[in-house]
């Protein structure tokens, strides 16, 4: 049976005077947490992430469990920034790996929110499990900048799923473990300093996991610190598989995964990362392949099935269309921003970040952020434009009335005439 041993490190940084990232360390669940948001919000945020998750720890035992731990944490961040004026806009970011025991064995599922990573390092190589969600990392993806663009683009940084705010897509991926592995867990202070093949380095020499996430965290210090440092690193051992006999050839760019269709169900390989993200309850069908289950399939059951995928094509169909045919208006840090979609997305349609606007929450009543936060639909791009520019007269309108409250913003009278 499969045997962890984790050891962790979290450290402020050489800029930061505060640390807003939290860790967890569960017999079975491991997690770090990068908080956002001013004053004590980010701090609180992350925390509440962890706290939560080390309640959910008790009860998950599959994927489905650790995806409704992200929620339920998710519930919580937002109902203390509801609760509390002061942490109102905090979020956080969650990596989490979760040891599950069923019919495939022991195996460890990943799950992402955020920019926060997990690494699998096998056989001599590592490679990045989780993909970024920040906006130079899916542009990356969608083949709209160069890798080199991305690690200098000026809204790397911003990302585009958090705990907080509202409801979110959890990525997962399943590893098929080996004797010797490593897992580790970081938030961006780690990967933003140190190189993959540093860390590769790192976990190919460090004795235990303590000393390597210790050694690691050093290593950012060292190559600037310019933010919160943590680090959860997993040993496994007695699989059953002895060491991974392949060493996987070290990347020389920055590892960011090519995207795989969401939909998309890879029956698990050793060695291999499959993406199991999935909207909602995982199909009768496709958690049998997942779990290696054959089945013959006759002549007769082959056309029944084939008739039944005919209408789930026709009714997906629908759903894409219904899906992309609408935008709205949500808040990405302090940014507004447009997505074409549906808040949340529908089934595994995901919303496509549209365009981020030089609007920010604060040119906007605060009046409207709640709603803004659970996303603002309009039947076209224009329209969400309109609506921005609407909201921006509205606060300078706003200002001018009651003009106690401090504001950066030039108001002439021309920005009244809407309002
Ligand atoms: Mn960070």
């Amino acid at each position: 049976m499969t045997v962890l041993r984790a050891g962790s490190a979290t450290d402020p940084g050489r800029v930061r005077a505060v640390n807003q990232d939290s860790v967890l360390i569960t017999d079975s669940l491991f997690c770090v947490a990068d908080g956002m948001g001013g004053h004590a919000g980010g701090e609180v945020a992350s925390k509440a992430a962890v706290d939560v998750l080390r309640t959910e720890a008790l009860i998950a035992t599959d994927a489905d469990g650790v995806v409704v731990g992200i929620k339920r944490a998710n519930d919580e961040v937002i109902r203390r920034s509801l609760e509390e004026p002061e942490l109102a806009g905090m979020g956080t970011t969650v990596v989490a790996a979760m040891l599950v025991r069923d019919a495939l064995g022991d195996h460890m599922v990943v799950a992402n929110v955020g920019d926060s990573r997990a690494y699998h390092y096998q056989g001599g190589g590592l490679r990045q499990v989780s993909n970024d969600h920040s906006v130079s990392a899916e542009l990356l993806r969608a083949g709209e900048i160069t890798a080199e663009e991305a690690a200098h683009h000026v809204q790397r940084h911003v990302i585009t799923r958090v705990l907080g705010f509202s409801d979110f897509e959890v990525d997962l991926f399943d590893l098929e473990l080996f004797d010797g592995d490593r897992i580790l867990l970081c938030s961006d202070g780690l990967s933003n300093e140190v190189s993959d093949e540093e860390i590769s380095m790192v976990l190919g020499q460090a004795e235990d996991p303590s000393a390597a996430a210790a050694d690691l965290v050093r290593r950012a210090n060292a190559n600037g610190g310019q933010d919160n440092i943590s680090v959860v690193v997993i040993d496994v051992s007695e699989t059953g598989r002895g060491p991974a006999a392949v060493p996987e050839p070290l990347p020389s760019a920055p590892v960011v995964a090519t995207q795989v269709p969401a939909a998309k169900v890879v029956v698990a390989r050793p060695t291999e990362i499959a993406d199991l993200t999935q909207k909602g309850d995982e199909g009768w069908l496709a958690r049998r392949r997942r779990l290696g289950m054959r089945r013959a399939i006759t002549l007769r059951t082959g056309l029944l099935l084939g008739a039944i995928g005919l209408v789930v094509i026709g009714a997906l169909g629908f759903v894409w269309w219904y899906e992309q045919s609408s935008y709205y208006v949500t808040t990405s840090e302090n940014s507004l921003v447009i997505f074409e979609g549906r808040p949340g997305g529908l089934l595994w349609f995901h919303p496509q970040l549209s365009e981020i606007t030089n609007t920010t929450t604060k040119d906007v009543l605060a009046m409207r952020i709640p709603q803004l936060r659970l996303g603002v639909i309009e039947p076209s791009k224009q329209a969400a434009q309109a609506y921005i520019a609407n909201l921006r007269q509205e606060h300078s309108a706003a200002q001018l009335l009651n003009p106690t409250t401090t504001t950066s913003l030039p108001v002439t009278p021309a920005t009244m005439s809407g309002g």
